[in-house]
């Protein structure tokens, strides 16, 4: 029954799908095309790469030695020389971070890789030709890449790319869960930009199948922390809460909760879970918002900072036009509304000072 649905849904798809495109200027190029991809499938032994073109849908089979051809133009930031087909995509036991002399954060990115490439390229984070340019600097990616816009594979394989490109200047990119990547990856497809829709149809499969447990951005998504720290500053998407901290989990236990527990598991199993139900609910690292609402005072801020031991808690996922300072830093708001593909902000941390990094270049000191 869901195979007929979904075989006449590619159907229309492939029919229709090009001419409806062709309004649309959207798309890089300019032209009507759309690229989508690739997506890589580890399927009876073998890594299989899937990709859109204007074309329709194209598969590839991986060899070992041989780099993966795609059509110019699928994902401008995938660069098939980064592929590491042995990778375990084991997490990272390590969550504390110390004696990093630069730092840069953004967050809530949500499709929008050239306004993030603009910001980045402003603050030197990377070069004119988007390769990592911040030596032994961490650039933290606070959640949120997806949903909304409609760049979003080509901002993951752009950060997996920077990733390993930091790594071998002894710097460090940190991706951190948000929301939207644990919606996607638990199939709740709301948000998702149209183009991921004539995505699965072409692909014949659901979003959070392409991100599945047998993908290679999936296994790669998989191995993400929610809350990581770094010089006593602590970075999650959306902030700890106090009913969080009253349960004294670890951010270590957090992540794993999320890796182990939460992500690729049915609803129902979190739900029944008194820890797992608070680490997914409202009140969870990935979706409060306690710290920008009203009656939110330093005395419970404080509080919250002498639970984790930091000086400072830097959040994404409520939304500003800038990035906002709480109680002299003690709370930095970063998600400075990239989503709307305008305008947005960088958070710099250099020396135990803070500055917001504008679009232009400019740095200004956050007190
Ligand atoms: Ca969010």
């Amino acid at each position: 029954m869901e195979n007929t649905f979904l075989r006449a849904w590619s159907l229309w798809a492939i029919l229709w799908l090009p001419l409806s495109l062709m309004g649309q200027s959207a798309h890089s190029n300019g032209d009507a095309a759309y690229y989508d991809g690739p997506y890589i499938f580890f399927e009876d032994g073998q890594a299989i790469a899937r990709w859109i073109t204007p074309e329709g849908l194209r598969e590839k089979a991986i060899t070992a030695g041989q780099p993966l051809e795609a059509d110019e133009g699928v994902s401008t930031s995938f660069d098939p020389s980064y592929l590491d087909l042995q990778a375990s995509f084991e997490p990272s036991p390590q969550v504390v971070f110390n004696g990093v002399e630069h730092i840069v954060a953004v967050s809530d990115i949500h499709g929008q890789y050239d306004l993030l490439l603009s910001l980045l390229r402003a603050h030197q984070v990377i070069d004119e030709t988007n390769n990592w340019a911040f030596g032994e600097g961490h650039l933290v990616i606070l959640g949120d890449i997806f949903d909304r816009g409609d760049e979003v594979t080509n901002l993951l394989w752009f950060v997996h790319k920077l990733e390993q490109q930091a790594e071998k200047a002894n710097g460090k990119v940190h991706y951190l869960l948000g929301n939207h990547e644990v919606m996607a990856l638990q199939g709740d497809l709301r948000y998702i930009h149209k183009k991921y829709r004539y995505t699965m149809a072409y692909m014949g499969m659901s979003y959070d199948q392409l991100f599945g447990e047998n993908t290679y951005l999936g296994r790669w998504l998989r191995s993400k922390p929610v809350a990581i720290s770094i010089n006593r500053t602590a970075f999650v998407h959306a902030g700890f809460s106090e009913a969080l901290l009253r349960k004294k989990l670890t951010f270590g236990e957090m992540n794993k909760a999320f890796q182990q527990e939460i992500i690729g598991h049915p609803e129902d199993s979190i739900l029944a879970d008194p820890i797992l139900n608070l680490l997914y609910s409202d009140i969870g690292p990935i979706w409060y918002r306690g710290y920008f609402e009203d009656g939110f005072t330093l005395w419970q801020a404080k509080n919250i900072l002498n639970n984790i031991r930091k000086r400072h808690v830097v959040v994404g996922h409520t939304s500003f036009s800038e990035i906002v300072s709480l109680f002299r830093n003690r709370i930095i708001g970063i998600d400075s509304s990239i989503k709307n593909g305008k305008n947005g902000e960088l958070l710099l941390i250099h020396k135990k000072k803070f500055y917001r990094g504008t679009l232009n270049g400019e740095t200004i000191r956050l007190k």
